[in-house]
């Protein structure tokens, strides 16, 4: 088996996932990033089957008829759905097989995890990505991978602070000499700021939108800075009062207004993490800053605020929407890193 492995290593398309509440991205060995796409997957709940995954899945959110429903298999970045989530990475791996002529090995792949995972949530990723077709499996902290994609001297004693904002968690984790010091996962991330533009718009203009309404408004105009500029964007859905259609113009302050109590639990959150970093570390934190990572790093304002409360200068990462993937990627081409980072396999 170890032979065949040593063979079959040099012609196998390795993989790296980063398996994502908002978004699955796939990375290929000398390729890049092949896949990203939403993690959602349409079923037919009739007949079992799959409709769409991704792209195509997430055009059906909140439109579907009864025997049809778009499901995110992972909620608060684990595994809530295991069989759709295998079935989701079984449709990405085999995509990327299609595409390539002749005999492929099955890969070996790399997924990312958020920190806080069970042991049941451990080997829940492993077997789903072991029966999606993988030959061989290896866990890492998204924190760790983030700050690999980020090119982050992840080895030396200076510890630096990482955010990664997400769809469902917010992974906040010090590291230093390659590993995590201090973390905290904090399952309130981007998804739980468009059910806060969702519920604001319920209670202040008496209509109801759909999540993907609530997630582009917060996209176009969302932003946690105070301004004196006011932008409006328009949103449809439905009033409650006679349950017609209704549009109305919602502007960047309002979205500040919605938002704003979530952003503030977030920066609470990164201030106790920097509390209970041992002394030495802090003072690097201090000198190197808060790297910010994630789709939620892209939140207008969010950087500025967080410096402002923590007093700490904060960056964000070239690309966050991709850099978890692209570090991924970077433990493909170095075995003695990967070695050096991975979570202890469920099946050792
Ligand atoms: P995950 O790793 O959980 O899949 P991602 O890192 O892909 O999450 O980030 C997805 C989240 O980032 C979503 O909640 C999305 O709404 C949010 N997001 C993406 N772009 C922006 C943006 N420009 N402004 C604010 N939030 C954004
Ligand atoms: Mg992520």
């Amino acid at each position: 088996m170890n032979m065949l492995n040593k063979l079959f290593g040099r012609f196998s398309k390795d993989i790296g996932i980063d398996l994502g509440t908002a978004n699955t991205l796939v990375y290929v060995k000398d390729k890049g990033i092949v896949i990203n796409e939403p993690s959602v997957v349409a079923i037919n709940t009739k007949t079992e089957e799959i409709l769409a995954v991704g792209d195509d899945a997430k055009k059906m959110v909140g439109k579907t008829p009864a025997h049809i429903v778009a499901i995110k298999p992972l909620q608060d970045g684990v595994i809530s759905d295991f069989e759709i989530t295998e079935k989701m990475l079984r449709y990405f791996i085999e995509k990327i097989h299609k595409e390539s002529r002749g005999f492929v090995p099955r890969p070996r792949v790399i997924i990312g995890l958020p920190m806080d995972v069970t042991e049941v949530e451990r080997k829940a990723a492993e077997d789903a990505t072991l029966s999606a077709g993988a030959r061989e499996v290896y866990l890492i902290e998204e924190p760790l991978a983030a700050a690999i994609g980020a090119r982050l001297p992840i080895h030396e004693p200076s510890g630096f602070m990482i955010v990664d904002i997400g769809g469902g968690t917010t992974e906040i984790a010090v590291i230093s000499l390659g590993g995590i010091v201090t973390k905290k996962s904090l399952r309130l991330a981007g998804n739980e700021l468009n059910n806060n533009i969702l519920d604001y718009v319920r209670e202040n203009f008496n209509m109801l939108i759909g999540e993907k309404t609530a997630e582009e408004v917060k996209i176009k105009i969302g932003s946690v800075q105070s301004t004196k500029e006011a932008v409006e964007y328009k949103i449809r859905g439905r009033n409650l009062l006679d349950g017609l259609p209704k549009e109305t113009s919602i502007s960047n302050m309002q979205i500040r207004e919605a938002i704003l109590p979530s952003v503030n639990i977030m920066v609470e959150n990164i201030i106790n993490t920097i509390e209970a970093t041992p002394p030495e570390l802090v003072a690097d934190i201090y000198q190197r800053g808060i790297i910010l990572a994630g789709g939620g790093a892209l939140l207008r304002g969010l950087d500025k605020l967080i410096a402002e409360k923590t007093k700490v200068p904060v960056n964000i990462v070239d690309d966050p929407l991709t850099v978890v993937v692209r570090g991924a990627g970077l433990l493909l081409e170095d075995i003695e890193l990967l070695k050096q980072v991975r979570l202890p396999s469920s099946m050792e």
